[in-house]
Parts: C-alpha cells; sequence; structure tokens
C-alpha cells in the first residue's frame, strides 16, 4: 500500500480515535466506555434517526393534547428546589411564532445542557400551564448552530459524557480526512457487478451520505447499500463455512430409491403432502452426494414431518446401514418409537448374518429408562448391526453407545440441543460422516432462518394434511386467576369443556407460565387442579402434569391421558413440545397473555389432530399492548410461519439470533426485521460469488474485510484452510 491508495477498512481499524482532532484525554475516555477505539468504529456508529430542519413545527401551530417536534432556541433557563427535595428545571425556549415552557423534574443537569441560545429539537406532548403552552420532560436533542438542513442524531450516553453533537463533529472530521478531496478515499470491496445489479453507491458516498446526508433520500440510498455489505458479508462467512465443511468431510452415498423405500411408499394408509414430496426429495437429493448432509426441516405442528424422517433414515437401511433419531425428551423418544414402528411394520431386509433370508426390520428405543440388560442387548445389536434403527434421547449420545455403521441422523427439535451435541453424534461414526436432519416444529421466518441457520440446506414444510378440521380459537378476555365470581364466558368455557367430555373427547388445562420459580408455578397448578377438581371439573377425572413430578409418575399420568383414563390434564408447559392425543380436542391456556407467541402455537397445536372439531381457549387480559397483539395474532392465524413473521416484529431480531450468534453479530445497521429482502439478496448473492471464487482469491479486498469482522480462528478455517 502506498501512502495515497485508498483506505480499507483495516486501515480505518489501524487509527486510534484519540488522533482524531477535537478528540482530547476525556472523550477519548468516553468513546472508549461505548465500545468505539478506532475510526472504523465511529464510522460505523450510525445515527439513530434524522431531524429534518424543513419539517418541524412552529410553536404558534401547537395543539394542546398533541405530540410535536418543534425546533427552538433557548430564551432562558433557571432550576428551583421543590417538594421532597427533587429540583425542577424550567426553560422558555422560542421560535419566530411564540414561546414555548418545558419543564424537567430530576433532571438537574438540563440547566446546564439548555443555555440560552442554544439550539435543539424538542419532542413531546404539548399540555398548558397557566394558559401558557409547555412540555413536561420532552425529549432533546441538540442541534448546534450548523447549517444543513438534515441533521443526524446519534445514541448517546451521558454517562460517558458525550452528546450526539459530540459525534456530529467527530464524524465531519473522520470523513473530512478519509474523503476527497482532503482524504485519500475509501476501497470499495463490493465487485462491480454486484454495484450495477443493484444500483448501489460506492462507499465513500454510502458512509458520507448517512452522516451527512443533504436529504433525507440520500439516507436511505446510503443505508441501502451498507445494510447490504453488513449482511453480504455474514452472508459469506456462512456460505464459505458450509462449502468448506462440503470440502472436508467424507459422507455416504445413499440408495435413495430401493425396494425398501417402494415398499414404504406403497404400505402408507395416506398419500404424501406435495410439500412431502418435495422436501423428502431434496433430501434424496442430498443423501445420493457423497458429502455428508447438514439440512433444517421446518415444518409447523402437525404438516407432517416424522414421515419425511422415517423416509430419510430408510436410505441408510436400504444400504445395509443404520439410521438414529434423537428427540428432546423420553415422552417424544416413546412416540416417534411406537409411530416410526407402526409406519414400518411388515416392512422386512435381507439377513446376510443368517441364511433364512429377510429379516424384519428392526426399530429400537433406548433412553435412560431402559433396563441395564435390555440397553446391553441393543448395544450389542447395534454395534453387530442387527438393529436397523434406533430412536431415543440424549442417552444415545452417550460414550458407550456405539453403530456397525451409523448412515443417517435426524434430531427432532432442534432448539433443545446444542452444537457440541449434534457433533458429538455425528463422531459416533466411525469412517464415512452419517448425514445428518434437524427438523424444528417453531417455525422462523426464512430470511431469519437464512441468517441463524445459513451454514445448512433449509427444507419447509409449509403445507398441511388434508382432512383436518382448522382449530377454532377463542379469547375470553378474564384474569386467568381461578378466585371469586368467574366471569360470565369463563362459565360458557367450562360448560363447553363438560360438554366435550361428555361427546368422550379430552382436555388440556395449561396453567400460567411463572417465569421467575418454578416451585411457584407448580404451587400455582396445583392450586388450579384442586378448585377445578372441586367446582368447575367436579365428577370428572383429573390429572396433573408437572416438572417437579417424579419421572415415573409423570409417565403414568401421560400414559393415563393417552389410554383416556382421565378426561382432563392439567398441566404446565412440560406437554409443550410434541405430546400426540389425538382425542385430546380442547386446549384451555390461563393467564395466556403471559406466553410467546410461538409457545401459544405449539400449545394449540396439541389439539385439531384428528377429524374431530377442536378449540383452543385463550385466557387472559391482553394487560400489555405487547400482550394484547400476541393474543390477537393466535386468534388471527393458525399458520406458524405468518406468526414467526409477526412474531419478529413485535419482538425484534435479538431473541431470534439468540446462542447461534452470539458474538459473531455484526449487524450494526441492518435488521432481519426491517431488512428481510436484502438477506435474501445478500444470501443469494454470497452463493454466487463463492461458486465462482471459492477462497475468494480473486475478490482479496473482500476476504481481508471477512477477516476483519471474524473470529480469528473462523477467519483461520474459512480463508486459510
Ligand atoms: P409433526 O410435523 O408435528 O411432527 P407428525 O409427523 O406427527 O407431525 O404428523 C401429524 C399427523 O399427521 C400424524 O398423525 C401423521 O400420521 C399424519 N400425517 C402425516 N402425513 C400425512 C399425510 N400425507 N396425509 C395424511 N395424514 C398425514
Ligand atoms: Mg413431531
Amino acid at each position: 500500500m502506498t501512502s495515497s491508495s485508498p483506505l480499507t477498512l483495516a486501515d480505518l481499524a489501524a487509527l486510534d480515535v484519540d488522533k482524531l482532532k477535537g478528540v482530547g484525554e476525556k472523550k477519548s475516555k468516553g468513546l472508549a466506555k461505548s465500545g468505539i477505539n478506532s475510526l472504523l468504529d465511529l464510522i460505523t456508529h450510525y445515527p439513530r434517526r434524522y431531524i429534518d430542519r424543513t419539517k418541524q413545527a412552529r410553536i404558534g401551530e401547537l395543539v394542546e393534547g398533541e405530540e410535536a417536534s418543534v425546533l427552538v432556541r433557548v430564551v432562558r433557563s433557571s432550576s428551583r428546589r421543590i417538594r421532597g427535595g427533587r429540583v425542577m428545571v424550567n426553560v422558555v425556549v422560542a421560535d419566530d411564532s411564540g414561546q414555548l415552557e418545558l419543564t424537567f423534574f430530576n433532571q438537574g443537569w438540563r440547566e446546564r445542557q439548555l443555555g440560552a441560545n442554544t439550539e435543539a429539537v424538542v419532542f413531546g406532548k404539548v399540555g398548558t400551564f397557566r394558559g401558557k403552552l409547555q412540555m413536561a420532560n420532552p425529549v432533546v436533542d441538540l442541534v448546534g448552530n450548523k447549517t444543513g438542513k438534515i441533521i443526524a442524531v446519534y445514541p448517546q450516553s451521558e454517562k460517558a459524557g458525550l452528546s450526539s453533537w459530540d459525534y456530529v463533529e467527530f464524524l465531519a472530521e473522520t470523513l473530512r480526512r478519509t474523503l476527497p478531496p482532503s482524504g485519500r478515499g475509501l476501497i470499495d470491496p463490493l465487485p462491480e457487478a454486484l454495484l450495477d445489479q443493484f444500483d448501489f453507491v460506492d462507499r465513500g458516498a454510502a458512509f458520507n451520505g448517512i452522516h451527512q446526508p443533504e436529504s433525507l433520500a440520500e439516507v436511505s440510498v446510503a443505508r441501502r447499500r451498507l445494510v447490504f455489505e453488513e449482511l453480504f458479508r455474514m452472508q459469506l462467512a456462512l456460505v464459505m463455512r458450509k462449502r468448506a465443511l462440503e470440502a472436508t468431510e467424507v459422507g455416504m452415498e445413499h440408495v435413495v430409491d430401493g425396494p425398501l423405500m417402494q415398499r414404504f411408499r406403497q404400505q402408507l394408509p395416506f398419500a404424501l403432502t406435495s410439500a412431502q414430496e418435495r422436501t423428502i426429495a431434496e433430501i434424496a437429493a442430498d443423501l445420493a452426494r457423497p458429502i455428508p448432509m447438514h439440512r433444517l426441516l421446518q415444518g409447523d405442528v402437525g404438516s407432517g414431518k416424522t414421515l419425511v424422517a422415517v423416509a430419510s433414515l430408510l436410505a441408510a437401511v436400504e444400504g445395509r446401514h443404520q439410521g438414529a433419531l434423537m428427540a428432546p425428551t423420553e415422552v417424544l423418544a416413546e412416540q416417534h418409537h411406537a409411530g416410526i414402528r407402526r409406519l414400518l411394520a411388515g416392512l422386512t431386509v435381507p439377513a446376510p448374518e443368517s441364511l433364512l433370508g429377510d429379516r424384519p426390520l428392526k426399530v429400537e428405543l433406548l433412553t435412560n429408562r431402559t433396563t441395564a440388560p435390555e440397553r446391553r442387548r441393543i448395544l450389542s445389536e447395534m454395534l453387530l448391526g442387527q438393529t436397523d434403527l434406533v430412536v431415543g434421547t440424549h442417552a444415545l449420545i452417550q460414550d458407550k453407545v456405539e453403530f456397525s455403521s451409523l448412515g443417517v441422523v435426524v434430531i427432532d427439535e432442534q432448539h433443545r440441543f446444542g452444537v457440541e451435541q449434534r457433533a458429538a453424534l455425528r463422531d459416533k461414526s466411525g469412517q464415512a460422516l452419517p448425514d445428518v436432519l434437524v427438523m424444528t416444529a417453531t417455525p422462523i421466518p426464512r430470511t431469519a432462518a437464512m441468517t441463524v441457520y445459513g451454514d445448512l440446506d433449509v427444507s419447509v414444510l409449509d403445507e398441511m394434511p388434508p382432512g383436518r378440521t382448522p382449530i377454532r380459537t377463542r379469547w375470553v378476555e378474564a384474569p386467568g386467576s381461578l378466585d371469586g365470581e368467574p366471569p360470565l364466558d369463563l362459565e360458557l368455557m367450562w360448560e363447553e369443556v363438560r360438554t366435550e367430555v361428555g361427546n368422550g373427547r379430552q382436555v388440556y388445562v395449561v396453567c400460567p407460565l411463572i417465569d421467575e420459580s418454578e416451585k411457584l408455578e407448580v404451587a400455582s397448578a396445583e392450586t388450579i387442579f384442586e378448585r377445578l377438581q372441586a367446582v368447575e371439573l367436579k365428577d370428572l377425572s383429573v390429572g396433573l402434569l408437572h416438572g417437579r413430578m417424579a419421572a415415573a409418575d409423570k409417565d403414568e399420568t401421560m400414559e393415563a391421558f393417552r389410554r383416556g383414563e382421565l378426561d382432563v390434564l392439567v398441566a404446565t408447559t412440560v406437554i409443550e413440545v410434541g405430546v400426540d392425543v389425538p382425542n385430546a380436542t380442547v386446549m384451555v391456556i390461563l393467564d395466556a397473555d403471559r406466553f410467546g407467541i410461538a409457545q401459544l402455537h405449539q400449545l394449540r397445536g396439541r389439539v385439531g389432530r384428528a377429524e374431530h372439531a377442536s378449540v383452543c381457549w385463550l385466557v387472559g387480559e391482553g394487560k400489555t399492548p405487547d400482550g394484547e397483539a400476541r393474543l390477537k395474532a393466535i386468534v388471527g392465524s393458525t399458520d406458524g410461519f405468518e406468526l414467526a413473521e409477526i412474531d419478529l416484529d413485535l419482538r425484534g431480531e435479538g431473541t431470534i439470533l439468540g446462542e447461534r450468534q452470539k458474538g459473531q453479530n455484526d449487524l450494526k445497521l441492518a435488521s432481519l426485521r426491517r431488512d428481510r429482502d436484502v438477506v435474501a439478496a445478500a444470501r443469494q448473492a454470497a452463493i454466487e460469488l463463492i461458486d465462482q471464487d471459492p477462497g475468494l482469491v480473486k475478490h482479496h479486498e473482500l476476504a481481508a474485510e471477512l477477516e476483519l469482522f471474524l473470529a480469528p480462528d473462523e477467519a483461520e478455517f474459512l480463508l486459510k484452510g
């Protein structure tokens, strides 16, 4: 690099922020406290919002009772002590149309901040006091006496001693030193073709446009480019990681359409949905390749994922390998085991170990509840290859479990499994790596999946098997507590519950979620159980299921419910995932406003599993706007993918990114919510670029930037390997 060549982001990262004119010792400490050490940190510290000077209301036009944002100049400010030793600051401000009084309580520093002649934009609700216009505790943004029409407002931290205005000045200086005519300019690492395709401005213009725009239109053009850049870097890393694994791992080539598979299809009691056909074909294509599959199967509750899993496992068996299915709980493992045996009943496989020709296809169950002798038998048969499929819980990945040849692994309800556990299971295979299918019943939005699971391939089961009666969802706006006189429609609800039981159906009652303590939650469930038994559901057979019961008692209760010996199961959320009792048609959720959208949807999915019409009752007040929005969403839709989008809107992306993204999230500007379209475009662009140039050798500037943003070991793996 010569001293006149344009700057890279790495160059900016190497320049300490305290070298900047105007950043003294104090401010530099404040910046460090806010995580800003280099010019790169500073230039990617983006404005929170913008003020358009020309769009501000004028004091003369303010209307009492409405919110408004006004550009004002301070006339005078003063403070005094009021009752309780609190400080009240009074600030009189004006524009050329009138005067306004601002009052601040317990913000003594406002007197200093808002000295005479300071220019500021204030935002708040307009009131009056003694006939004068007033705002109490408005939001204040200092705008200084700069000219520009658009003013950038930065996230500021009073504690760090930095105002938005400090940032405006530091950024002006950074841009002046960086961009022409006084600076060397910035290298643009995006391929020309991408700039053309998306009509992006170059990097210098983008940073200038986001920090010092002349118009809001310029901001949006700049933002579009910078958002793409962040998402593109992230997708490049994910796609490269995926390709790197594919290049280094050796997998098995499975037979995907042999006689076993054909017999299995022939004996199915129903036709596959077209979504099942499509996903099975996607999986089959993976299985037939010598590269290990890493695929995520997203499907709503009841969309028929088990069948897709079984079809995948059969491919292993067809080639004389073995398959394993791992479930998050013993109840679910047992349920899967029973279901899979039913689906595979009567199928046989060639038996080289005997001279008797074929033997029945063998499916075993291995959990912590398997007795020791049974366990020994299963383990030895697995090692000898006499067992074809094994269903289990975490017990499956314990050290002593060995397969003769593990071909395909299916992991159900992935969110309860860690990455390490997955790795451990894959290490079970002695030679080539098994193919892995991860299934999840908690759909997340497509674009979020591209980010969170960007190193996996994703298949989506977006169609329900035919013949289901849709579940009616009803919201009873009443307190979930059963104290005192129940409101009328709560009465009505229990009445309907009794009627359904009279018709031979079964009912779940889910007790309030108490995050703080399982003990409290159980206590509350016990109280509700007793109350219902004594009053609302007297004469019915009611059982209780909660997380603090011994495993054996839990099973006994669950089994009794499954056999129909219990009419009603009062439970905490232990029943959330996967439990399948087709005769249950009523789901009552108490204090439903406390649950998240995904959880409510999962709970509702426990009913509507057969031809009987089902109903889900949500009992709860919309105490908070979010609580109300969640309940409305659940009432309004039974589509898990649609609900996932709403959930993303309500909660933001933090919760979705969660664990997998910890420490590797360089999204400062992009939002998975606002920028959904860009995620997909960035992924596509990343795939195309890596196809052309797998190691980014022809795009060394991009490669260098990835290195800057990735963890060192990740960079090493992706770029040096
Ligand atoms: P999930 O995706 O929630 O795991 P399951 O695999 O448990 O769903 O399937 C739900 C129910 O739908 C099961 O009773 C299953 O037998 C049934 N099912 C699956 N596929 C079909 C189909 N193509 N046609 C009819 N019923 C189906
Ligand atoms: Mg399932």
